[in-house]
């Protein structure tokens, strides 16, 4: 307790909800769903940040806290690369597909953060890939730019979910920096759910160097072949 005290921070400011409107969702697989699209004023890095409201949640008015079952809630980092193009080196196409079905089926919130890069950007994000390219992995890669190993914030995570009423989560997460961050922020993590992983020929190293580097809860089997 008096750790969790030592770490709360003030809590940030508030942000307001923007515009909401609806957006049908059709995936490259066919996968569609209707998703409740929300932007807002306040937040505090100035970035255009999205909600998607899904499944129950996705109805046309502002979703209240609901006594009960928290929803299920993704922050979603920004990969242009990975979410748009499909590109191998990375999970983060596979992982943003399978959230958005999972929490349009228990009902929930997915958060579409525009940290591109571990918040580094696109560009440094390329360059990083060039020098992976040469032998770093993904942590040492972002160092040797003078980067951070990893920059992302969940503020303005944590200050849209408050302005959607939202104050306890299920979180669709294996990062526990994810949930240390919204606790700070004063949003309560009632349960961390694990995502699947998606490992491809391309990517086996970045998963491996998130695994070892970053903590991330997920085995990918590497220890496993003895
Ligand atoms: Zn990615």
């Amino acid at each position: 307790m008096l750790s969790d005290r030592r770490t709360t921070a003030p809590a940030p400011p508030p942000a307001v909800v923007r515009t909401q409107l609806t957006l049908p969702l059709r995936f490259a697989d066919g996968f569609a769903t209707t998703a409740r699209v929300f932007t807002f004023d306040g937040l505090v890095d100035g970035r255009e940040h999205l909600a998607l409201a899904l499944g129950d949640r996705a109805e046309p008015a502002l979703p209240v806290d609901r006594a009960g079952t928290p929803p299920l809630v993704r922050p979603h980092s920004e990969c242009l690369t990975g979410d748009v193009f499909g590109s191998q080196r990375c999970d983060c196409g596979p992982q943003l597909r399978e959230a958005v079905e999972r929490i349009a089926d228990s009902g929930g919130f997915l958060l579409y953060l525009r940290q591109e890069g571990r918040g580094i950007g696109l560009y440094a994000k390329l360059d990083a890939y060039a020098l992976q390219d040469m032998g770093l992995d993904t942590y040492e890669a972002n160092l040797a730019l003078g980067h951070r190993e990893d920059e992302r914030s969940y503020v303005a995570a944590a200050q849209m979910l408050h302005a959607l009423g939202v104050s306890e989560v299920a979180l669709l997460s294996n990062n526990p920096d994810k949930a240390r961050q919204l606790r700070r922020c004063g949003v309560s993590v009632a349960t961390q759910v694990p995502t699947g992983v998606h490992l491809s020929a391309a990517n086996g190293r970045y998963l491996a160097a998130k695994a070892q580097r970053g903590a991330h809860t997920f085995d990918i089997g590497l220890s496993s072949a003895g």
